[in-house]
């Protein structure tokens, strides 16, 4: 039997939302992913309580519970986990069971937007670049950075950055951070004009197909401006 027959057939028997190699069934209840979590404790949620529940086939009552939408898939739980079970995984196959329709909203209009115009802000290629240039202005009027532009579509550069949306709504000075590193570092580097979007709706939603579309039409941008190494800070 191989790997993925036996991963078919530990589905089968135990339930739906295991991850495979390191199953559930081998959590010995330490609660050293409670602790490291972040949000251990908001209404209730415990990852260690989570996996006890997929271990003993609660499947369908933590489908239609808060507690997959309150973890924010960190994986700091993973990290300090004896046994590495691979509690973020599970907490998006649990996702992925909830019809989409029921998925939270926020999240499932975002993925909607990025789905639809590349981007969760729906924010237009225009206004993005108006964004892009009117930040690397500011940034230019800071001592040492006088010859500062922000290299966009800039086709053959070393390094592809992607943008999470906020630094592009509310914490755009975050967007000088980044561009501090990549010029001190003289880095040579661009960001697409369009599907810039680093935060992956699918990856967050449990909808493996929109992750595929989004992470498809990054490597097209990679393609259109011959760029081989990317840097997706999400
Ligand atoms: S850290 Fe791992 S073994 Fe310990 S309670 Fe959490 S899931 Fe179980
Ligand atoms: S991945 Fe989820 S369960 Fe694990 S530490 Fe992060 S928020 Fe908590």
């Amino acid at each position: 039997m191989d790997s993925e027959d036996r991963m078919e057939m530990t589905q089968l028997e135990f339930g739906r939302c295991r991850s495979w190699p390191h199953s559930q069934d081998y959590c010995i209840t330490c609660g050293l992913c409670s602790s490291a979590c972040p949000v251990s404790g908001v209404d209730g949620f415990d990852p260690r309580k989570m996996i006890r529940m997929i271990s003993f086939g609660l499947d369908d009552d933590l489908v239609v519970s808060r507690w997959p939408w309150i973890c924010t898939m960190c994986g700091k739980c993973e990290h300090v986990c004896p046994m590495e079970i691979h509690i973020a995984d599970a907490v998006r196959n649990v996702r992925s069971l909830r019809p989409r329709a029921d998925v939270p909203g926020v999240l499932h209009k975002g993925l909607e937007a990025a789905l639809d115009t590349g981007n969760n802000l729906r924010l237009p290629r225009e206004d993005f670049i108006f964004i892009l240039e009117d930040v690397a202005e500011e940034l230019a009027e800071e001592e040492g950075y006088g010859d500062f532009k922000v290299p966009i579509d800039k086709k053959g550069a070393r390094l592809l950055t992607t943008i999470h949306n906020k630094l592009v709504n509310t914490h755009t000075d975050d967007l000088k951070h980044w561009w501090k590193i990549f010029h001190a570092a003289q880095e040579d580097w661009t960001v697409a004009s369009e599907n810039w979007e680093g935060t992956s709706w699918g990856y967050f939603t449990g909808d493996n197909e929109a992750m595929k579309v989004m992470a498809g039409r990054i490597i097209e941008q990679m393609e259109r401006l011959e760029i081989d190494t990317l840097l997706w800070p999400e």
